[in-house]
């Protein structure tokens, strides 16, 4: 079972996060439990429980979430080389029902993932 939703807490700042990006649109907060060096999660504001719930509508929001990704790597020194992962579903290893975006990076990655 997927948990609650705690990335709306994290949104709304009743549960602490290290924030490393915030606008109208999107949150970026480093991982609790860090996968690499660096481990962020870029989610949107707007509440899309899983990857398959984007809609046409949603299209620049998917492509701003890519653009703050892209400056996050250049940020936090990983612009060298870096991953994005969305896990879909449980199956898939997605335990937050938010959707969001793992930006991995600062060692060198394997394929295929686990
Ligand atoms: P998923 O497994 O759904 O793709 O990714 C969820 C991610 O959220 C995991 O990497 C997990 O470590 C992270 N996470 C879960 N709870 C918290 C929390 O309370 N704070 C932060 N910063 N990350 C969390």
């Amino acid at each position: 079972m997927m948990a609650d939703n705690l990335f709306l807490k994290i949104i709304n700042k009743t549960i602490p996060a290290k924030i490393a990006y915030e606008d109208d649109l999107c949150l970026a907060f480093h991982d609790i439990n860090p996968q690499a060096p660096t481990h962020v999660l870029i989610i949107p504001k707007k509440v899309i429980r899983t990857h398959d719930e984007l809609t046409a509508e949603d299209q620049s929001l998917l492509g701003h979430l890519h653009l703050v990704a892209i400056k996050l790597a250049k940020e936090l020194g990983v612009a060298s080389g870096y991953r994005l992962v969305i896990n879909c579903r449980e199956q898939a290893g997605q335990t937050v029902p938010h959707l969001h975006l793992h930006l991995l990076g600062g060692r060198d990655m394997t394929w295929p993932p686990g």
